[in-house]
Parts: C-alpha cells; sequence; structure tokens
C-alpha cells in the first residue's frame, strides 16, 4: 500500500493570480509523524501553499486530503482546524495582558466569550493538559507571568504551545526562528524535533543552519513547483537547487 503512513496529500495543485501561477502542479506528500522543512526564495510560493492546506486559498486544480478520508478542498478554514491541522504564523499573536496560564486556558477552550470567567472551572484533566503543554514548551516556570513579559523566543513557544492545546496532528510553522537569539533557536529546534513522531511538523524556515539542525527530509520550491527534495546535504549539493539561491 503506497499510500501508507502519509498524513497530506497535495497533488497537482495550481494556483493563479491573475494570469501568474504561484503554484504550478505541485506534488507533496507528507508522512504521519514527519519534520518536513519547506525552502525556496521569495515568491517560490510557500505562503501559497500553506493556504491551501488550510483552507485559506483555494486552488484552481489539484487535489488535498488529509489522511484518506478528508478532503481539504471541501473544507472551510475553522473546520480544516477542527479536523487536526494548526498553523503558527510568523509574528506571535499572544494575548499579552494575560498570562501564560490564561493563553493556554483560552487555546483549550477556544471561546473568547466566556472567557476569562472560566478559570475556576477547569477540571482536572484541562489543568493536567495545560501542565503537560507547559512542560513540552519549557514555560513551567512562566505559568503566573503575563504574555507581554516574555522574550519574543518565549512568545513564539507559548504561541506553539496554544496550537498544542487543540491537540493538533499536523502542524504547519512559519519562520519559527525569526529574530530569535541563538541559545532561543536551539531550544526551538529542539521543541520541534520533540513534536514529530507524535505530530506531523512541516517548518518553512529561511535560516537553513536552523534547517539543517532539524530536517530530515527537505523540500525546496521554486516558481510553484518541487525543485528538489532529499536530505538537506543532497539537497544542498543540487547543482538546481544551487542556481536558484545563487540567483537571488
Ligand atoms: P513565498 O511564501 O514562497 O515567498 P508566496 O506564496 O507568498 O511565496 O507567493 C508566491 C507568488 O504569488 C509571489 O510571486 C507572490 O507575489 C504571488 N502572490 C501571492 N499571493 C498573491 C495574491 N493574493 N495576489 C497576487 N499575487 C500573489
Amino acid at each position: 500500500d503506497l499510500t501508507h503512513g502519509i498524513i497530506l496529500y497535495l497533488e497537482g495543485i495550481t494556483v493563479s493570480f491573475g494570469g501568474f501561477k504561484a503554484v504550478n502542479d505541485l506534488n507533496l506528500y507528507i508522512g504521519d509523524g514527519e519534520l518536513r522543512c519547506i525552502i525556496g526564495p521569495n515568491g517560490a510560493g510557500k505562503t501559497t501553499i500553506m493556504d491551501i492546506i488550510t483552507g485559506k486559498t483555494r486552488p484552481d486544480s489539484g487535489s488535498a486530503w488529509f489522511g484518506q478520508q478528508i478532503n481539504l478542498l471541501k473544507m472551510n478554514e475553522p473546520e480544516i482546524a477542527r479536523a487536526g491541522i494548526g498553523r503558527k504564523f510568523q509574528k506571535p499573536t499572544v494575548f499579552e495582558s494575560h498570562t501564560v496560564h490564561d493563553n493556554l486556558e483560552l487555546a483549550m477552550v477556544g471561546n473568547k466569550q466566556v472567557w476569562p470567567t472560566l478559570t475556576a472551572r477547569l477540571n482536572t484533566a484541562q489543568q493536567d493538559r495545560i501542565e503537560a503543554v507547559l512542560t513540552t514548551i519549557g514555560l513551567k516556570e512562566k505559568i503566573r507571568a503575563r504574555a507581554g513579559s516574555l522574550s519574543h523566543g518565549q512568545k513564539q513557544w507559548l504561541e506553539i504551545g496554544m496550537l498544542l492545546m487543540q491537540r493538533p496532528k499536523l502542524l504547519l510553522v512559519d519562520e519559527p526562528v525569526a529574530g530569535m537569539t541563538q541559545q532561543e533557536t536551539e531550544r526551538t529546534a529542539e521543541l520541534l524535533v520533540s513534536l514529530a513522531g507524535t505530530h506531523s511538523v512541516v517548518v518553512v524556515e529561511h535560516d537553513m543552519d536552523f534547517v539543517r539542525s532539524i530536517a530530515r527530509k527537505v523540500t525546496v520550491l521554486h516558481q510553484g513547483s518541487v525543485l528538489a527534495e532529499g536530505r538537506m546535504d543532497e539537497v544542498q549539493n543540487n547543482p538546481a537547487v544551487i542556481e536558484v539561491y545563487l540567483g537571488e
């Protein structure tokens, strides 16, 4: 069974803006539990692909499946999120005036109207869930800190934690280490590597050292199509890839 173990299938995806093909007959397959990096020069189509997976943009043609049952092209953005695809944008969007705990709680409860009055009513399982995510993201000591008081890196981890509260199967992460210190970058690499296996993780990233430090497999996009795919050491010696990057 060739389809065994694949969580995300994009086949023959084409997206045009006006007459311009931002994504051109793209095939992308992400394995269950895989950590994949997507790289490529500006304008290669990386953001557009994330937008298709999350239902923000509809392709002109092609198919997009999450597992074997879920046709992403028939669902809207909230339905896709509920099906288990979480997206982390580059800029952190935590609630700065609220605590780390309450940010995670909001992400779990997911209803701004009733929050923050819910705090007192969290059950043990919900409290345990918050604790577990705090441990994963390394912010246990910060549970009562206001999100606004965190460092840039800590805010990014908190936002990953907020995604985790919704128990996604697939995490899409856009440039997670932009603006981070070296130490924060290393910690983020550890975090993403630790999430793989129990989650599938797709990272769009420009920082090549970071990609090298985390990725098992890299997909290089160029002009809306896959230019090369493989291990970082294979991909970076590919003449076509070198040419695209030298031409930047
Ligand atoms: P990347 O994320 O790799 O930098 P994008 O997916 O953002 O690339 O963009 C791919 C191409 O499509 C770019 O040339 C961009 O200018 C174009 N593009 C993206 N979104 C739109 C849009 N809404 N309207 C017109 N052109 C767009």
